[in-house]
């Protein structure tokens, strides 16, 4: 294993351009659920009788609203924000020693622009962003959190908008020309926390035509033998040791 880091080391240290795919495991590791939160579906399921994915859909928006935002703040947000792991910071790090290009992800936490990233492309938007539909006032999740009932604009009383894309809705034509992009001039393309045969990495992932596909996740899944170099373990050491931060 450690040859194998030092290998996938050497990649880093010897090339720019790197673009980094940061998947749910590394948002799982800074403690916070996501949008689908896939790993607490039975759970889910028993409270508010909806998958998560039923639930963050335009159809229920409109019908239950009480529902949806119940769900937003408990689940999405949870009590606590985003813990900023070794991987937002190492990130930061990278990018302003100029190799790192561009973070794509389908995370809708803040985290990487917190860490002091700046070139962080958010597929799925952000819970940062909820809009009110009337005067287009930006609200932050902070304001979803403590609102007591269902959050609405405090100058027009208007429900707020979530700052992210339902599913089955369609993606930001431009957010997702600017990740494709990225990841087809990508010299070096770091993967994180993801696996390769996830539907909406498996349509980006084949723009990448180079030979330095790097794979990090917490296991081994099915489909990642395309991957050029691979370790499997925890996220934030391995991603901090390949990378060179130091604490
Ligand atoms: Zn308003």
């Amino acid at each position: 294993m450690e040859k194998n880091l030092d290998r996938i080391r050497e990649v880093i240290r010897g090339n720019g351009n790197i673009v980094l795919v940061s998947g749910s495991e590394v948002t799982r590791e800074s403690g916070m659920n996501g949008v689908r939160a896939e790993h607490m579906v039975y759970d889910i399921e028993q409270k508010y009788g909806y998958s998560g994915e039923e639930i963050m859909t335009e159809q229920f928006f409109t019908r239950q609203v009480e529902v949806f935002y119940d769900y937003y703040k408990e689940v999405v947000l949870g009590a606590r924000e985003p813990s900023l792991t070794t991987v937002y910071r190492a990130a930061a790090e990278l990018e302003k020693r100029g190799k790192l290009t561009d973070i794509v992800t389908r995370m809708v936490y803040d985290s990487y622009r917190e860490a002091g990233c700046d070139h962080v492309i958010m597929l799925y938007g952000t819970v940062e962003d909820n809009k009110c539909p009337s005067c287009g006032k930006v609200f932050g999740s902070k304001y979803i959190r403590e609102s007591k009932h269902v959050p609405k604009c405090d100058d027009c009383q208007i429900i707020l908008r979530p700052g992210f894309s339902l599913f089955g809705e369609m993606l930001d034509n431009a957010r997702l020309t600017k990740a494709c992009n990225a990841i087809e001039y990508a010299n070096v393309l770091l993967v994180v926390g993801t696996h390769l045969n996830s539907l909406t990495w498996q349509s980006m992932l084949r723009y990448y035509g180079g030979d330095k596909l790097i794979l990090i996740n917490t296991r081994e899944n099915v489909g990642d033998e395309r991957a050029n170099y691979r370790a499997y373990g925890n996220i934030s050491e391995i991603f901090g040791y390949i990378t060179d931060y130091e604490e």
